[in-house]
């Protein structure tokens, strides 16, 4: 599985132009049909939506992945705007998950999960971008965030640097500015694992399926 643009277009245009990579390999993937429809629950109130996900073939070792756009996560049932918004009202006004699920009118087990999720990965999630917004930047030091009470804080406080560097890089190229919110961006560097308790400690995807601008 793969975190692709939540463009199909540029998705097609990425998998003829052979730009998509292989998570696996140095490979790089073509088109291979569709992956099964699934519903998923968007916005508040929920609103559910059909979605058929692209399938891919990597050319150099064969195996067939699933695209999914960041605007979902792997193994999650809700879009991923609002997991990342239950988790920002945790991390950063510290609510609790009972209010949380008032608020986005999800079951208070399934956003207790998410929250937990994010909490258990909080830790390796910091070394990781941490990691990232370093080596993404020589002027690192402007994106750094100022050290929070908890875990979840500094975590999601380094999604946020990590966030401003990506768009920076990314909209640099091609001239252009480029906003991407900080789940977006961690779906695009980390995987569709990111808000998975099987997505850590270790990094799935090896390198951002980002399109390139036009
Ligand atoms: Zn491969």
């Amino acid at each position: 599985m793969l975190t692709v643009s939540h463009d199909p277009a540029a998705v097609e245009s990425q998998l003829l132009g052979r730009e998509l990579p292989c998570p696996r390999c140095e490979g790089r993937l073509r088109p291979w049909g569709f992956g099964t429809a699934r519903v998923i629950r968007c916005g508040t109130p929920v609103e559910s939506r059909w979605f058929t996900p692209r399938r891919a073939r990597c050319r150099g070792c064969e195996a067939t992945h699933i695209l999914l756009p960041a605007e979902f996560a792997c193994r999650r049932a809700d879009h991923a705007d609002v997991i990342a918004q239950a988790v920002e009202l945790g991390a950063a006004q510290g609510l609790r998950h009972r209010k949380i699920a008032a608020i986005l009118k999800r079951p208070e087990s399934t956003v207790r999960d998410w929250i937990r999720t994010f909490k258990t990965n909080a830790p390796a999630i910091t070394e990781a971008f941490t990691a990232r917004v370093h080596r993404a930047t020589a002027e690192a030091l402007e994106f750094w965030p100022a050290p929070a009470k908890t875990a979840v804080a500094n975590a999601w406080g380094m999604l946020m640097a990590h966030a401003r560097v990506l768009s920076q890089l990314h909209g640099t190229a091609a001239g252009t500015v480029v906003t991407m919110t900080w789940h977006q961006a961690a779906l695009f560097a980390h995987g569709p694992w990111f808000f998975s308790p099987a997505g850590w400690p270790d990094s799935v995807q090896h390198q951002p399926a980002l399109p390139r601008q036009r």
